[in-house]
Parts: C-alpha cells; sequence; structure tokens
C-alpha cells in the first residue's frame, strides 16, 4: 500500500501526468478495492488519507445488473473498514472492471494529444504494438464508462486508451503497472513545440474587472502558438476541462477587455480568457484545479500539430458532465487558495 501512495504523491505532482483533482489509482486486496476518494488529490496521497475501500464484487454485480447506484459507488464503500466522509471517484467502475490488482489511471498529455483525434484508434496501433492494448471510444466517466471499457478488456489487457480521456495501465504489483505507464507515455511522445513569449503590453491592456496576466509562463502558450490556439478554440478536449474551467475557451476580440469577453460569453466570472496572439489573463476566483488545467490546455494543445484531425467533446458530451451531480459534488471539494 505505501508503494501505491509514493507512486499516486509522485504522479500527483507531474504535471504531464495528473492535473488537479484528475487521475486515480486502486489496489484490490481480500475482497476489497482501495480507491482513490472523489475530489481528494494524488499529489497529497502521503500526507492524507485519500484512498476509500469498496466491495469490488457489489461493484461488479451492480454494474452487469445495470443498477444506478454504480453512478457513484458510494453504496459499495466498505464502512466497516473507513469512516472518511468521502465517496469513491466517479472513476471507480473502471478501476472494478480491470482484474489486475494494482490500477493506474492517468491523464497523461501524451495520450490525450493522440485520443482527442477521431482516428486515436488506427494512430495508435503503431506505437503500441507488441502491448496489450484497447482503445474505448469516449462515454462519460461513471457507469456507463465502466460497462463500455468492460467490453473492450480481452485476457491480458493491461494499457487502454480511454478516448477523448486519458489512460489507464494495470498490473499485479505498483511498478508493474508504473512501468508499463512510462512505456506507453515514453511511445506515445510527441514534441512539445515552443512557444512565442506573450505580449505583455496588449495583456496588461486587456485586463482588470477581476483579470490579471496569468503568473504561469508556460500557460501564454495557448494564445502565442497558432496552432495550438486553433486546436483549443476547437472546443473541449477532455472532461477536466469542461468541470474546471467550463466548455471550450473564452477569447477575448481585439482591443476587448477580458472583463468584457467574459460578459459577452455569458460566464462574467470564467477563469480563462484569452487573448489571441498575446497570453492569457486568470479570474482571480480561478480554483487550484482550474490552474491546473489551464497548464494541461498548455500542454497538450503544444503536442498537436497543424493538420491533426482534432475531434473536440459535443456539446451534449459538455452538458452530461456539466449537469451531473457526482462532477458536482468533486467541484464543490475544489476550494479556492489564495
Ligand atoms: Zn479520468
Amino acid at each position: 500500500m505505501r508503494d501505491l501512495l509514493e507512486l499516486a504523491a509522485r504522479l500527483g505532482k507531474n504535471p504531464l501526468a495528473i492535473q488537479g483533482p484528475g487521475g486515480n489509482i486502486s489496489l484490490k486486496r481480500d475482497g476489497v478495492m482501495w480507491v482513490k476518494a472523489s475530489g481528494t488529490w494524488m499529489a497529497e496521497a502521503t500526507e492524507r488519507p485519500i484512498l476509500i475501500p469498496v466491495d469490488v464484487a457489489a461493484v461488479l454485480k451492480g454494474l452487469a445488473a445495470g443498477d444506478p447506484a454504480c453512478e457513484t459507488c458510494s453504496a459499495f464503500v466498505r464502512r466497516d473498514l473507513c469512516d472518511l466522509p468521502l465517496r469513491p471517484s466517479i472513476e471507480t467502475t473502471l478501476h472494478a472492471v480491470m482484474p489486475q490488482r494494482v490500477v493506474v489511471h492517468v491523464h497523461c498529455v501524451e495520450t490525450i494529444a493522440m485520443a482527442c483525434l477521431s482516428d486515436a484508434a488506427e494512430r495508435l496501433a503503431a506505437p503500441l504494438s507488441g502491448l496489450n492494448w484497447a482503445f474505448v471510444p469516449y462515454v462519460r466517466p461513471g457507469a456507463s464508462l465502466g460497462r463500455r471499457m468492460a467490453e473492450y478488456l480481452v485476457a491480458g489487457t493491461n494499457a487502454v486508451v480511454l478516448g477523448k480521456h486519458g489512460l489507464v495501465v494495470a498490473g499485479d504489483s505498483v511498478s508493474e503497472a508504473e512501468q508499463l505507464r512510462i512505456e506507453v507515455s515514453r511511445r506515445l511522445a510527441r514534441v512539445a513545440r515552443a512557444a512565442p513569449l506573450p505580449d505583455r503590453d496588449m495583456l496588461e491592456s486587456a485586463q482588470g474587472g477581476g483579470y490579471s496576466i496569468g503568473e504561469d509562463g508556460r500557460w501564454h502558450a495557448i494564445a502565442t502558438d497558432p496552432i495550438s490556439f486553433a486546436a483549443a478554440a476547437r472546443g473541449s478536449l477532455y472532461p477536466d476541462h469542461v468541470v474546471f474551467l467550463g466548455p471550450g475557451i473564452v477569447t477575448a476580440g481585439a482591443g476587448e477587455s477580458a472583463a468584457d469577453a467574459a460578459r459577452r460569453s455569458g460566464r462574467p466570472a470564467v477563469p480563462l480568457v484569452v487573448v489571441p496572439g498575446a497570453g492569457v489573463l486568470l479570474h482571480e476566483a480561478a480554483t487550484p484545479a482550474a490552474r491546473a488545467m489551464i497548464r494541461c490546455l498548455a500542454d497538450v494543445t503544444c503536442r498537436l500539430q497543424a493538420h491533426d484531425p482534432i475531434e473536440p467533446l459535443s456539446p451534449d458530451d459538455e452538458a452530461q458532465l456539466l449537469n451531473w451531480d457526482a462532477e458536482k459534488y468533486r467541484q464543490s471539494l475544489d476550494v479556492r487558495t489564495s
């Protein structure tokens, strides 16, 4: 268990693997699956309890029977083993359907930069050749993703790329799962373009009304690199973007202030406003998770290329994420720190 928590903490501090409260890990032992609790941060795995025990056989039985309790899996928590006032991850079912002892789910930016393309399954075939992998087209995280994943697993499948979402690896030990994660990320690695510097004069004239220049220099690539900007402007590329930054991006028009652009979009305190060619402005109420997701957007889009067939989440997909009680709970745990 210690090994698993140390791995979780290490991954949680690697923004190319995990951003904010995203991603999760699990360990199955004696019929109990210890899985990350919803809204907790992997980065804090060695500082506070982040794992919650669930009855894995009951989850699998519920999934097979179409039990709506599988949507949150709260009903399957072994309260006799743990009294934390937390819920299991909304992705608990994807851990349950993998038979291996250890399952690691990451929002690896190398994987997402492939998984957000319409021809992801074909593109993955060459780099992942020789591995026992599967590609699962996008479905909203939760019980439906667990069920969909189960349909794609064959004996020995231990690496699953989730369309428009991320990567799941599994092994009978922590190190086996981690080695596989490193191997898949290495095989899918794409060149991360260096971006032009931000235009601070333009950003200064667009700031105010709660918006100021984004403090992480890497964020500005979303606006200053034309390919990255075009990709970000296509829409939401993966679920946590929608959950923590809202659908797509808000872009300021020529000479328009960030606050005006946000109001025009109907989202007056949207965490991120992009000023094309200049950089990004951050709202003062932006949460730690929102900041982590801005970095993720920069890291994913700088790996995309001009002619990549990007296929963002549909408006229906976005609405499903935003109107889902399980995600509202996770958002509610994302408290602002200043
Ligand atoms: Zn995920």
